[in-house]
């Protein structure tokens, strides 16, 4: 399977018609943090600097992107704090998913530019995929996206648990976990 060889190189797709109606109105990564309904949107954790997306169609549950709140497509653009701010959040991230879904091992990677595969080409995203020992194995491929056996919702509610039992976390109000670093 094609996926097995790059498993990042997943398209995002949009999470329900409304945000579909609302594609045309700018990068969908600029608004969904600003939607103010975090779990509505899969926003699942917060930094001063980038937030925690599930992706909607995941290549296995948990799959996730770690997203500086800056519109930017260039990694080489970001000003320092943004880069220190989104590894830790990236840290953040398998810390939360190791403790709620238990996986076996990550994949982690930027699809940086329109034909590396990613479909927000100018708002770089780092995907976070949890993998677990024979995971292709029961998982079909259709239409080129997985088929989950877990809901995203249910997802959302144990990785935000997880997020939220961090140290310096709390939950805002519209309710990710913000998380902050020393
Ligand atoms: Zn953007």
């Amino acid at each position: 399977m094609e996926q097995l060889v790059a498993p990042w190189r997943i398209e995002w797709v949009e999470r329900d018609d409304s945000a579909s109606a609302e594609a045309d109105e700018g990068c969908v990564f600029c608004r969904l943090p600003e939607r103010g309904d975090d779990r509505e949107t899969l926003v699942v954790a917060r930094s001063a600097h980038a937030f925690v997306l599930l992706n909607n169609y995941p290549y296995n549950p948990g799959h996730a992107m770690v997203i500086p709140y800056d519109h930017a497509g260039d990694y080489r653009a970001l000003d320092d704090a943004t880069l220190l701010d989104h590894a830790r959040l990236k840290q953040r991230t398998f810390d939360a998913i190791e403790d709620a879904l238990g996986p076996d091992a990550f994949n982690a990677g930027l699809n940086l530019g329109g034909p590396a595969g990613g479909s927000v080409a100018d708002h770089l995203h780092t995907h976070v995929v949890p993998r677990w020992e024979g995971d292709t194995n029961f998982m079909p491929v259709v239409s080129g996206t997985k088929v989950i056996v877990e809901a995203v919702e249910e997802t959302y509610d144990r990785v935000h648990e997880a997020f939220a039992a961090q140290s310096d976390a709390t939950v805002t109000e519209t309710g990710a976990v913000r998380v902050d670093f020393d």
